[in-house]
């Protein structure tokens, strides 16, 4: 462990969204290293958006998602499949609304930019050292030490554990190590289009889609959102479906290559021109979605489990990275100026801060979702007990997840979402 005036040695795991924006939070008073096990930078899965909220916490770490080019959502559009009606349009400006943009990234583009960012010999603190081919395979939560595959023992002050949804850093924090997100019973392809082979279709030329719209086709179990990203030359897409309206087999996997034929297929009864649309595809992946009941615990001694190692949820509510961005502010805000000594206590503070805002929005992307999905949040509300006073009204909530200015202002406004006891 590290003196009281040293800075603080922190040893995160994993470089995807999470651990990186988490680096960069923590590099102007903390020695951190990532330990990453893919060779390279890996995001994988087309687009992100990040609202306001994540957005605002990157901005003030230096990023311009803008400037690496994100398109700014400016307009919303739902359409009912069963007969091709709008049902809902308008449009806004969050950066006229509340200061900044809704911003539609390329996940490469996003994870390069933060990259970039946390390794800079020019930023703020210490550049964070990041190592690549290196899996962790254990964690001794107490003692902040993590062990790779290779028998390397990493001695830290704190660790966190930010490795996503199969988190090997997770059973040491919960003390389960048969603990696993379950499947959902749903299914996404994700894929990119260019806008050249857009535009040559004028039908879907006319739509106008690669003018910063976020727009919903729902099908009532099957959902199609796409939005233009990457200084629009791209247009993101996830199409969801049922698992049984699959014409080839996801189970096993929880991401493999998609095949165009079975994705157009399992949406024939979408109107042609949404078909059509799905037809552009090069390349797609296929996820099984994955959803996990809220955790009781994010932290053990030294040791703090982030983003999808915490609290991964289903990607209907756009807010799994934009959760962990917030994490990773949540461990600057209440690590700064503490001892090694302090280390657990600050820790707590970061879990009673984040715990009922992360969990509300695994819980409202549950209520966002389909079939089971959806019935099981419903259910739960019908719980007194459970009913965490959400804001449920779909401006309120809109509202309320974009209006975060970071914990320590959290803490300070919203003293009925922190845990006191
Ligand atoms: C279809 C879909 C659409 C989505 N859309 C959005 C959206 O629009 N907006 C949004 O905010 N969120 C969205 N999400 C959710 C978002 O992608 C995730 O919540 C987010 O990427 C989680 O980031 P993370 O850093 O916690 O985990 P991950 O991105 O999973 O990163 C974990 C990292 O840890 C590494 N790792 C794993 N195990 C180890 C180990 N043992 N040792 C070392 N390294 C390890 C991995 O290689 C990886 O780099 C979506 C998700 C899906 C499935």
């Amino acid at each position: 462990m590290t003196n009281e005036t040293a800075p603080l040695k922190v040893t995160i795991v994993g470089a995807g969204l999470g651990g990186l924006a988490a680096g960069l939070a923590l590099r102007p008073f903390c020695e951190v290293t990532i330990l990453e096990s893919t060779a390279f930078l890996g995001e994988i899965g087309a687009a992100v958006h990040l609202g306001p909220n994540a957005h605002r916490i990157l901005k003030k770490y230096g990023a311009d998602l803008i400037g690496h080019g994100a398109v700014p959502c400016r307009s919303f559009q739902e359409w009912r499949a069963r007969d091709d009606k709008l049902m809902m349009a308008f449009e806004h400006d969050p950066l006229a609304q509340v200061g900044i943009e809704w911003a539609l990234c390329h996940r490469a583009d996003l994870q390069q930019e933060l990259y970039d960012l946390a390794i800079s010999t020019t930023g703020e603190g210490i550049p964070c050292k990041i190592i690549f081919n290196t899996s962790v395979v254990s964690c001794d939560a107490d003692n902040a030490t993590v062990t790779t595959a290779d028998g390397t023992v990493y001695q830290s002050d704190v660790v966190v554990g930010a490795d996503g949804i199969k988190s090997a850093v997770r059973p040491s924090v919960i003390g389960d190590t048969h603990f696993r997100a379950v499947p959902s019973g749903h299914s996404a392809y994700r894929g990119l289009l260019k806008a050249e082979h857009i535009n040559a279709n004028p039908e879907l030329k006319e739509m106008g889609l690669l003018n910063g719209r976020l727009l919903i086709v729902d099908g009532g179990d099957h959902r199609l959102v796409c939005y233009p990203t990457r200084n629009q030359t791209l247009l993101n897409y996830v199409a969801i479906l049922p698992d049984t309206g699959l014409h080839e087999l996801s189970e096993e996997k929880w991401s493999a290559r998609g095949d165009v034929a079975s994705l157009v297929k399992s949406f024939s009864k979408f109107p042609q021109r949404f078909q059509d649309l799905l037809s552009l595809t090069e390349t797609c992946g296929l996820w099984q979605l994955r959803d996990q009941d809220p955790l009781d615990k994010w932290v053990k001694g030294r040791t703090i489990i982030i983003g999808d190692a915490a609290h991964a949820m289903l990607p209907h509510q756009g807010q799994g990275a934009s959760q962990a961005i917030e994490d990773g502010e949540a461990l600057s805000a209440f690590l700064r100026g503490v001892s090694a000594a302090d280390v657990p206590k600050a820790l707590d503070h970061v879990f009673n801060v984040r715990y009922r805002r992360a969990t509300y929005a695994q819980e409202i992307s549950r209520g966002a979702g389909l079939g089971e999905m959806r019935k099981k949040y419903v259910a739960k509300l019908g719980q007194p007990e459970e009913d965490m006073d959400a804001p449920l009204n779909p401006s309120q909530h809109q509202k309320f997840v974009w209006g975060y200015f970071g914990a320590a202002e959290w803490e300070k406004t919203k003293p009925d979402w922190v845990i006191t006891e």
